[in-house]
């Protein structure tokens, strides 16, 4: 479900809910702004630190918003080639941890990602909202994608592994999603969640709406590593291991990225921010972790 910045919709969508909603997390009323674009606004809770779109789009909104968002990933040859090198980096990492068995993917697009789990290995099954992209998945990989929202599909069997790879931060109610997963899982059995971005990152901290992350409606919520151990915590996850992706990916050019940082620190000190473009892959953006049910 991922989306860059350049094919966001330019519609300005003022029809919207007007009331805060509290943190999703320690659900107190005490944000500061954060980030703002178009008409979304980001707050940070100044409790617990996490950082969310709030108000929060209807949904509406983002059923509109996401309409044949598949059909436009998948022309894009530019957007397909380097996430192919990434899903090969999170394989090999999450497959230190599990070698085998279920594995259920959420928001498993055309089963892309699923696609390089081995057959032999791995029964493989996708959850995606649309079913020209479940059929996608399954004459272009043999892999099965049911369709419709995770909240509403009941499963006759746990799993081993699942996966929720650049979705967490898309959905509404993630909490949810968190809780069901858990009842989703065998005991011993473990849960990826991967590329997604960090609410307390340098470069979020540093750009704020021009951090490249930031794409309301897309991104909706911005957890760190802790807190989503804190949420799982409660599911009886516990955290096994994180990882920040950066330097193995075919996003990283250290010194074309460190270069731009440190020209735009110069021009934000000097009150020269507008004319800072959009922030470069930097180290601690994007997520990786792995929680194992006890
Ligand atoms: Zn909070």
């Amino acid at each position: 479900m991922n989306k860059t910045k350049k094919n966001k919709t330019k519609k300005n969508k003022t029809k919207k809910n007007s009331k805060l909603t509290p943190c999703i997390i320690c659900k107190k009323y005490n944000f500061e702004k954060w980030a703002k674009l178009d008409e979304f606004m980001a707050r940070k809770c100044k409790n617990c630190g996490m950082i969310s779109i709030n108000p929060l789009p209807e949904q509406y909104v983002l059923d509109e918003y996401y309409e044949g968002y598949f059909k436009d990933s998948k022309k894009d040859k530019k957007l397909w080639e380097p996430r192919k090198v990434s899903y090969e980096i999170d394989k090999a990492w999450i497959t230190k941890y599990v070698q085998r068995g279920n594995v259920l993917d959420i928001g498993s697009s055309g089963g892309q990602f699923l696609s390089i789990f081995e057959p032999s290995k791995w029964n493989r099954l996708g959850v995606e909202v649309d079913a020209d992209t479940a059929d996608f998945a399954k004459k272009n990989f043999g892999v099965n994608v049911r369709v419709g929202d995770i909240m509403d599909l009941s499963f006759k069997k746990k799993f081993d592994l699942i996966i929720i790879r650049g979705v967490i931060e898309h959905f509404i109610d993630p909490i949810s999603i968190l809780k069901k997963c858990s009842t989703l899982l065998k005991k011993g059995g473990c849960l990826f969640i991967t590329a997604t971005p960090v609410s307390d990152s340098f470069a979020f901290e540093v750009y704020r709406e021009k951090w490249r992350l930031f794409t309301p409606p897309a991104h909706l919520h911005f957890f760190t590593v802790s807190l989503l151990s804190k949420i799982v915590k409660k599911y009886g996850l516990e955290l096994l291991d994180h990882h920040y992706q950066y330097q193995e990916t075919p996003y990283a050019n250290t010194q074309k990225d460190f270069k731009k940082i440190k020209n735009d620190l110069i021009l934000f000190d000097k009150g020269l921010g507008k004319s800072v473009h959009t922030s470069p892959p930097f180290p601690g953006s994007m997520m990786t972790a792995v929680w194992k049910k006890i």
